[in-house]
């Protein structure tokens, strides 16, 4: 008999219909002799209706507002879900994420997990029941409802799995598996049989939503053993095991996956003098304006003077904007300031790069190839992004996945 945590997203639990199909899969795995905890997200749709909503009565909501608002939706689910696993005869409980509690910090919008309390879920498993809990929310140690970010109820799943120890987290959505790139861009990408939680990582902070980046770096803490699965499928297959080790003798690709990501904005400080301290200058007001910077290119500068480059989520655009014209321009004398909101950002990823030269190479030649020019770059170990015109997105990622190798045999 194992614990499992099963996460079910928005898709597969859409309609009531689709509530009850989950009810039923979640009745099959409770068959098997299994203790199962639930965590299911708001029907598809409904948090976008929900933020919507908020925004109609104020442009920029107070967040702790915010949050009383958008973490709802999981409050029907749980609910739904567990009347629907009532009514096949399953005895079921369902909890928010103060009723657990999983205490979190008071970034609210985007809170970090720091404790679950385990004990009330164990008695109720003992007991034979299956435990529902809202996926997306938790409660700050002064009793505020607080949520994990856009996508956390995949982390809400594993971090309850690693407080309980769970044999297995279970991450239910709409494909069968992770892919070697999103299969709605690309119809001939593959299903990865196992992934690296390094890769897993990368993919997931470079724009594969298909985990949210804090869920990945939880089940990494914990080694929390994480699959993810279809609730499509009358049978689930066997989707995509995330890793921890590197299995030497598995004959590798040398790129496993293709990330992109829309949410990006370019901005350029033009004509700044080239002395020490122009990048804290620049970068401290926006960093003290809780704005993430990403990429970051300081040209070779002529006559003592350079240019500036450097990439933040398109949502912190205009704030960005507004930080430098207030705070920045002036004070460093900036001869312009230029931004661009219509760029995006494609990633190659995989451990192979490791041990295999060329792939920077072969990446750039093919986006010449298709005509497309490189405005950014940046590089690790097991990556290289490129920021590029969003036009060109869907295009380079077909064609990079074509001289990779990694589309489906026909
Ligand atoms: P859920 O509502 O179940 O959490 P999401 O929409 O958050 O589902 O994530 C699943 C989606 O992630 C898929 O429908 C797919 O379009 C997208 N996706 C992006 N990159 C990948 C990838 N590499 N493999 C699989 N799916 C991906
Ligand atoms: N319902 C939340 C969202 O739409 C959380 C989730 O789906 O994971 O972001
Ligand atoms: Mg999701």
């Amino acid at each position: 008999m194992s614990l499992i945590v099963q996460k079910f997203g928005g898709t597969s639990v859409g309609s009531t219909e689709r509530i009850k199909n989950v009810a039923k899969r979640i009745a099959r795995w409770k068959a098997q002799g299994h203790k199962i905890v639930v965590v299911p997200s708001a029907m598809s749709g409904e948090t976008n209706r929900l933020i919507a909503l908020a925004k109609e009565i104020s442009p920029m909501p107070d967040p702790r507002e915010l949050d009383v608002v958008a973490s709802t939706g999981e409050q029907v689910t749980i609910g739904l879900l567990s009347m629907a696993l009532m009514e096949l005869g399953l005895k079921a409980k369902s909890y928010t994420g103060a009723q657990v509690k999983v205490l979190t910090d008071s970034a609210f919008t985007k809170a970090r997990i720091e404790r679950i309390d385990e004990n009330r879920m164990r008695a109720d498993l003992e007991a034979g029941y299956v435990v529902v809990v809202a996926g997306f929310q938790g409660v700050d140690a002064a009793g505020n409802i607080t949520t994990l970010g856009r996508g956390g109820s995949d982390t809400s799943a594993v971090a309850l799995a690693a407080a309980l120890k769970a044999d297995e987290c279970q991450i239910y959505t709409d494909v069968d598996g992770v892919y070697t790139t999103d299969p709605r861009i690309v119809p001939e990408a593959r299903r990865l049989a196992t992934i690296t939680f390094e890769e897993m990582l990368e993919m997931a902070s470079l724009g594969s939503k298909v985990l949210q980046i804090r869920s990945v770096e939880f089940a990494g803490k914990y080694k929390v053993k994480l699959r993810v699965l279809s609730s499509f499928e009358d049978k689930e297959g066997p989707g995509t095991l995330i890793t921890y080790e590197d299995d030497p003798k598995m004959e590798k690709a040398v790129i496993s996956g293709i990330a992109f990501s829309r949410d990006e904005a370019k901005i350029t400080v033009m004509g700044v003098p080239d002395r020490p301290g122009i990048a804290y200058q620049i970068l401290g007001p926006i960093g003290e304006a809780n704005i993430d910077v990403d990429m970051i290119i300081q040209n070779a500068g002529v006559d003592n003077m350079t240019d500036f480059s450097f990439t933040v989520p398109r949502n912190d655009y205009a704030k960005t904007m507004q930080v430098l014209e207030k705070q920045v321009k002036g004070h460093i004398k900036a001869s312009d300031i230029r931004g661009d909101n219509k760029v995006c950002k494609v990633s190659l990823v995989g451990v192979g790069m490791r041990t295999h030269a060329g792939v920077a190479g072969k990446m750039f030649r093919t986006l010449a190839e298709e005509g497309i020019n490189i405005q950014m770059i940046s590089t690790s170990e097991i990556k290289i992004a490129v920021i590029i015109d969003e036009k060109y997105m869907e295009l380079a990622v077909r064609a990079l996945h074509k001289v990779f190798d990694l589309d489906q045999p026909a």
